[in-house]
């Protein structure tokens, strides 16, 4: 018996939470589903597992970790799950942390294709996408979480049994929960969905330097992105990040200025089409990944490629 972590937004479990169940029917047995908190009974009603938890609790509006952990372990408690998978969103990949803290057990994060046994065989994402592990997971109840998009999920079909209880939660459960949300500016086009994206790296100098980034941006219809050098400087909002531990996108051209091209940089922008790197120095590694490099100073070259879109009427 195997559970299940279902993430849902909007009433409709999300596409990662549908490839985790997806890799859960691989490890055989019946698989149970857990949804948490407002808008899981709707949810539910899509997720084609044999039994569908659905936790109710006037504590869960707000994503609470801990509680997500407790609420997990409980039911894989109460369901003798050998197994538990969730997707590995940032919120499902926090509460499974913290549950197999709880546990005691081993977590195996950015699973791909895991192989039933004991001890399981899996395949997973490593070092920001830039390889993949080969591993045996020798432990008690396996912790999985599923690399997103890397598994077809399955269908949503029609619901087996749907249980709903009140989990029990205790007050150091709550004590760490989303407080306040800040929404990106509005306008212009975004990191996600932008066909171009210039993005400044530290060789930008300053927040100030961004101007011409932005310019350049503006006037190809795209989004400004940035290394995680100038969030930590705090010359820009996380939101901008590009990367590991930022956004990972796949622009049709990536405009890399000032970037040196760090593994945990590329990780986010790997997947664009065509990569321009802007850089003083020949030697950095974003040149050997670039498809197009120009060695020169990011504030010279940039009013000069945005001084001749603007003579040719962009
Ligand atoms: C766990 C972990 C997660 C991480 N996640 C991320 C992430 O999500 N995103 C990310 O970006 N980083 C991430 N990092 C940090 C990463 O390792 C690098 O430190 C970071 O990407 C470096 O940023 P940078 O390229 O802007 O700065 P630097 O490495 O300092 O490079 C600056 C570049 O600018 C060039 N330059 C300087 N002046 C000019 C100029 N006037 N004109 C043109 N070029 C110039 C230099 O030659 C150099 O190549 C992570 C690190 C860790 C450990």
């Amino acid at each position: 018996m195997n559970l299940v972590l279902v993430e849902h937004a909007d009433g409709v479990a999300t596409d990662v939470s549908l490839q985790a169940l997806a890799l859960a029917e691989g490890l055989g047995g019946d698989v149970h589903a857990l949804l948490i908190g407002p808008g899981a009974a709707q949810a539910a009603q899509g997720v084609p597992a044999a039994v569908t938890h659905v936790a109710e609790h006037g504590a869960l509006g707000a994503f609470a970790p801990d509680a997500w952990a407790a609420i997990v372990c409980g039911v894989a408690d109460r369901i003798g799950a050998t197994a538990i998978v969730a997707p590995g969103s940032e919120h499902a990949t926090d509460a499974m942390a913290r549950a197999a803290v709880r546990l005691g057990e081993p977590l195996a994060a950015n699973c791909i294709a895991v192989t039933p046994g004991d001890p399981l065989e899996l395949t997973r994402v490593r070092w920001g996408g830039s390889l993949l592990e080969e591993a045996r997971l020798h432990a008690g109840r396996a912790l999985l979480t599923v690399a997103p998009h890397a598994v077809a999920g399955a269908e949503p079909g029609s619901p087996g049994t749907i249980e709903t209880f009140t989990p029990e939660l205790a007050e150091a459960d709550l004590v760490v929960r989303v407080r306040d949300r800040v929404a990106p500016p509005e306008g212009g086009v975004s990191l996600a969905d932008a066909k171009v994206v210039v993005t400044g790296g530290r060789g930008v100098g300053s927040a100030e330097g961004f101007a011409a980034v932005e310019e350049l941006a503006a006037l190809l219809g795209g989004a400004v992105g940035c290394s995680r050098a100038v969030t930590m400087s705090g010359w820009r909002p996380h939101t901008d990040q590009v990367g590991q531990t930022g956004n990972k996108i796949a622009p049709e051209i990536y405009i890399a200025c000032g970037v040196s091209g760090a593994t945990q940089h590329i990780a986010g922008c790997k997947g664009a089409k065509q990569i321009l790197a802007v850089n003083t120095d020949p030697e950095a590694p974003i040149m050997s990944i670039a498809d197009y490099a120009v060695v020169g100073d990011l504030h010279e070259v940039l009013p000069a490629i945005s001084a001749e879109l603007r003579a040719r009427g962009r």
